[in-house]
């Protein structure tokens, strides 16, 4: 990999110190990215140098996913130097290009610069400009742009800021964050598909009934009511991180597979997609809010009574939908998708349903069998099981499902971050956001945004703890949802 200089907008944000400083550390302590390199953390407050890195060593000790030896964490915070400016203002941007050219000749850095946005998405366009007009784009080496979500709220907005990032970054130079792309399992899916025959032979509507993906938090809104109010369930995962799994479960990867034929094949998920026509999506796409309830003994408050809500908010906490990809390998089954707060259990997953033979031989054994189940744990652990159907001794003619495990731990996987700041470095842009993706994400979704807006559709309530309104298990009819708690 070659030496790069990290140009961080936010760094005195929760972001940084949650995530970042603690990817980029980890990283370091594997030798994943050069021993020489420079970062310069950007913010509104005044910092010094050594206050930015005593708070960058503060953030390790409290969130890196390793023990952090001092010694070494001396030696990591020595590459970072802070500096105060104001986005708006292009003078800041002078002193900026000044400090990050000095350190570029101090450290012997060939140009490359990684220009990494963890600010709020008002700025994203306003920063690319002044990159561009103060000169800092100009380099002997690469640039690039790391963007973090959320890109637009709708379909108008989206495009609007692309059209405006177009004319500073170039596609290729844009790197959108879809922390989801990052998570281990996640970038294990392409590879589970294509490099095993039996799921392989197996992955279309042949064999497979439907999929389920699942993205259940037991948190509520937390300390971000106003953001969440104005945004719900449906931007903050369903628009990017739920269809990001979806693109990622259902692609068919030739083997090898490369960057560009992983983001064609996730488009062509998409241009796939049934579009819901207004009339059908009450039929399709369920809605909820969360009351109070009780969570791991907890006794929590429902939505409407958490700080910072609008008193009578129509805010989704809570999406499912129904979907049909009309191709060649999914025509005719189901995707079902949910994701909600205050849900029972944490839990990213995806469930692959087979189908069941023995029903269109008409076996009467079919009734006693459970159906064989692919499950792909994606967080908190990650892990992937089959379930099996094996004889029941003490019942002859009956079945025991078993399930086939392969866990991994999750404190021993690298950090989505840790993936993402590692491939923004080296230019690898398989696990980010391409634009043909954030756009045919949100034409898809707004109609139901519409909706939304509108209260064309019933907003269901579901207790703190549940798994959701029970709109969302009628959603499936004869299927249902597996391995609820
Ligand atoms: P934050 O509010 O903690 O930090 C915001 C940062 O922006 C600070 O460093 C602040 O100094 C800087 N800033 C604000 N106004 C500025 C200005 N006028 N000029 C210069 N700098 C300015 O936010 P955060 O939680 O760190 O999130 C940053 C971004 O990442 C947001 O776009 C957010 O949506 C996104 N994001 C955050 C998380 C998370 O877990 N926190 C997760 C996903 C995405």
């Amino acid at each position: 990999m070659e030496a790069a200089s990290i140009v961080l907008f936010g760094a005195t944000g929760d972001l940084a110190m949650r995530k970042l400083y603690p990817a980029l550390f980890n990283l370091y302590m594997d030798g994943k990215i050069p021993s020489t390199f420079s970062v310069i953390g950007l913010g509104r407050r005044e910092w010094t140098d050594e206050y930015f890195q005593s708070h960058i060593a503060k953030a390790l000790n409290a969130f890196s996913r390793r023990k952090p030896d001092e010694t070494l964490v001396r030696e990591f915070v020595q590459a970072f130097r802070y500096c105060a400016l104001d986005v708006n203002n292009s003078e800041d941007y002078t002193r900026l290009k000044e400090l990050v050219v000095q350190r570029e000749q101090q450290l012997g850095l060939a140009g490359n610069r990684l220009f990494y946005l963890s600010v709020g998405p008002e700025f994203f366009a306003t920063i690319a400009e002044q990159l561009i007009q103060s000169g800092l784009g100009e380099t002997a080496g690469w640039k690039r742009l790391v963007i973090e979500k959320p890109f637009g709220r709708d379909l108008a907005s989206a495009r609007e800021l692309n059209e405006k990032l177009s004319h500073f970054f170039s596609e290729e130079e844009v790197y959108r964050i879809d922390h989801y792309l990052g998570k281990p399992m996640v970038q294990n899916l392409e590879v589970l598909e294509y490099s095993n025959p039996v799921i392989h032979a197996l992955w279309s509507n042949r064999y497979i009934a439907n999929v389920q993906i699942t993205a259940a938090e037991t948190v509520g809104v937390e300390e971000r009511a106003g953001y969440y109010d104005k945004t719900g369930a449906i931007r903050d995962m369903f628009q990017n991180h739920m269809l990001q799994l979806l693109m990622m479960t259902t692609m068919h990867l030739p083997n090898p597979s490369t960057p560009e034929e992983v983001r064609r094949k996730k488009k062509s998920v998409l241009e796939s997609l049934r579009p819901l026509q207004p009339e059908d999506i009450a039929a399709h796409v369920i809605r909820g809010q969360y009351q109070e309830g009780v969570i791991a003994g907890q006794a929590v408050q429902g939505y409407l009574d958490e700080p910072g809500i609008e008193p009578y908010s129509q805010n989704d906490t809570f999406i499912a939908a129904k979907l049909w990809i009309d191709n060649h390998f999914w025509k005719g089954i189901p995707i079902y998708i949910r994701t909600g707060k205050r849900m029972q259990e944490k839990s990213t997953r995806i469930v692959v349903q087979f189908k069941d033979p023995m029903e269109s031989y008409n076996d009467p054994r079919h009734t006693t069998a459970e159906p064989n189940l692919l499950v792909i744990e994606i967080n908190p652990n990650e892990g992937i099981s089959l379930q099996l159907n094996t004889k029941d001794a003490d019942h002859p003619g009956q079945f025991v499902p078993v399930r086939a495990n392969s866990m991994t731990h999750a404190a021993d996987m690298p950090e989505a971050y840790e993936n993402l700041i590692f491939d923004a470095l080296r230019g690898d842009a398989t696990f980010f956001a391409h634009w043909d993706e954030v756009e045919l994400s949100w034409a898809w979704v707004q109609p139901i945004l519409e909706a939304f807006e509108a209260n064309a559709l019933p907003l269901y309530t579901y207790k703190s703890g549940s798994n959701g309104p029970e709109a969302a298990h009628e959603l499936l009819g004869s299927d249902k949802w597996w391995l609820d708690k």
